[in-house]
């Protein structure tokens, strides 16, 4: 596993399913992040008027705001505008794929996540 990019990058993960998030913040702090956590795009919104994380891990079907929408609302918005984001998406299709990417996510990662894969997944996405 390679190790990320500075000391103890900081995430914000942005899951509605708690077993989702359980298995995200095990594999995630395991590997040397920090993470903070939100249940909801509005949580998150909150969260990030005062913190400014190296990246957003946003699973796209939330309840309330989805994730691709919430993706596309901050860029206007200087508070949030320089964390990059993730999408965490069930579908695998071309077309969601796409979606998030046209949405203005830096990438995205099909769940159920692997495991021993996904911290190399977000750190080769936080070098860019
Ligand atoms: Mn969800």
């Amino acid at each position: 596993m390679n190790s990320p990019p500075h000391d103890q990058p900081l995430l914000l993960v942005v899951e509605d399913n708690p077993t989702n998030l359980a298995l995200v913040r095990a594999v995630l702090t395991r590997a040397g992040f920090k993470i903070l956590e939100a249940q909801t795009a509005e949580e998150a919104r909150q969260l990030l008027a005062t913190v400014r994380p190296d990246m957003i891990v946003m699973d796209i079907q939330l309840p309330g705001i989805d994730g691709l929408t919430f993706t596309r609302q901050p860029k206007a918005d200087p508070a949030t505008a320089t964390s990059p984001i993730v999408a965490l998406t069930a579908h695998a299709m071309q077309e969601d794929r796409q979606r998030a990417l046209d949405a203005g996510c830096v990438g995205y990662i099909a769940k159920p996540i692997n495991t021993r894969t996904f911290a190399d997944e977000l750190t080769r996405l936080l070098r860019g």
